[in-house]
């Protein structure tokens, strides 16, 4: 799963109706827009300190240009940091956001100042591993080369430990979901916190585990897709456990709060007055605002799937609409 997405992104831009799926921050402004504003409050009642804007996998840049026009707006105006590994996105994000720093790894962002993170659709590329219970018990599943085709199969008894005690018995054929991957990374970012000070907000489709169900999908021009077939031609992604990366967070020292499943968080951050006032501004705009509204918070299309996660530094206020 690693090694087909580091391909994968690494050689298209996905985004957008010409490619494989589309997301938040490019089906309205308002999503950046928001998620700016929640950052400069947070950054306001903190104190105004110097900081620096992180962005984990930041796509084309758009939610960076949206978040940082609104946080402007609010005196912030802070230098902007980007961990991105696909040269291909890397220029698009030059393009819209000339000035930021890319990195290839999260350790090597700057450790003088808080940092402001955002992390949209980035855990959900990261490899996970799965576990099957099989009849002879819990193998660790693992995929094969079955000629023409890539094939799951269940390998060697896994370690007992990843198992959690609650989901020990489930029926034959169950699948567990770890991703260390991303629980490697949610330890660093909290780290960061705890010893810079500082907040990040991680939205993306997940739930929270440890639960039952696998949940590795691709995505091939905004059709479900064979996630065996065409490595590195796919998206190929994994719900998030956002109770899992909020433990680890703990663990490192940061605070946790939520998730909230996205259509509530937007509507706190006052989704409903941005809408009005984009309308008001631009009324032949009305209907497309109104839809992309709704694709961002109604509970059938984004907004219960989708849920946001807030890190802050054990001093940083409590975030807004947690
Ligand atoms: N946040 C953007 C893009 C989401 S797609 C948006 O919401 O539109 C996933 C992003 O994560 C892409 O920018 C991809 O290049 C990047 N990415 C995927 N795996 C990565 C990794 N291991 N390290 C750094 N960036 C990664």
């Amino acid at each position: 799963m690693a090694a087909a997405n580091r391909y994968y992104y690494a050689t298209r831009d996905p985004l957008g109706a010409a490619g494989d799926f589309t997301t938040a921050p490019e089906i309205s402004q308002m999503f950046g827009e928001l998620i700016g504003l929640w950052l400069a409050d947070l950054w306001d009642r903190a104190g105004r300190p110097d900081v620096h804007y992180v962005e984990l996998g930041p796509g084309r840049g758009t939610l960076a240009a949206d978040a940082l026009r609104a946080m402007a707006r609010a005196g912030l105006t802070p230098p902007v940091h980007f961990v991105e590994t696909s040269p291909v996105l890397a220029a698009a994000q030059r393009a819209r956001v000339p000035g930021a720093t890319r990195h290839d790894d999260v350790d090597a962002l700057p450790a003088d100042r808080p940092l402001l993170i955002v992390a949209n659709e980035f855990f959900d590329a990261l490899p996970v591993r799965q576990l099957i219970r099989t009849a002879a018990g819990w193998r660790e599943r693992r995929v094969a080369w079955a000629h023409p085709l890539f094939v799951p199969v269940a390998g060697g008894p896994p370690l007992d430990a990843l198992i959690p005690a609650h989901l020990a018995d489930a029926p034959p054929g169950s699948v567990i979901e770890t991703s260390p991957a991303s629980v490697n990374i949610a330890r660093r970012l909290a780290r960061r916190l705890a010893d810079q000070g500082g907040a990040a907000l991680i939205v993306d489709y997940g739930y929270e585990g440890p639960a039952v169900g696998d949940t590795v999908q691709a995505l091939k021009a905004h059709a479900y897709a064979n996630p065996f077939e065409d490595p590195g031609e796919r998206d190929l992604t994994a719900h998030v456990d956002f109770a899992t990366l909020a433990e680890a967070a703990v663990a490192e020292g940061a605070r946790a709060f939520g998730p909230v499943d996205q259509g509530v968080l937007l509507d706190r951050l006052g989704i409903g007055a941005r809408a009005a006032a984009l309308t008001a501004a631009q009324p032949a705009r009305a209907e497309e605002i109104a839809t992309a509204r709704m694709r961002l918070t109604d509970a059938g299309q984004m907004g219960t799937l989708f849920k946001a996660l807030a890190l802050t530094a054990p001093a940083w206020p409590q975030p807004a609409a947690f």
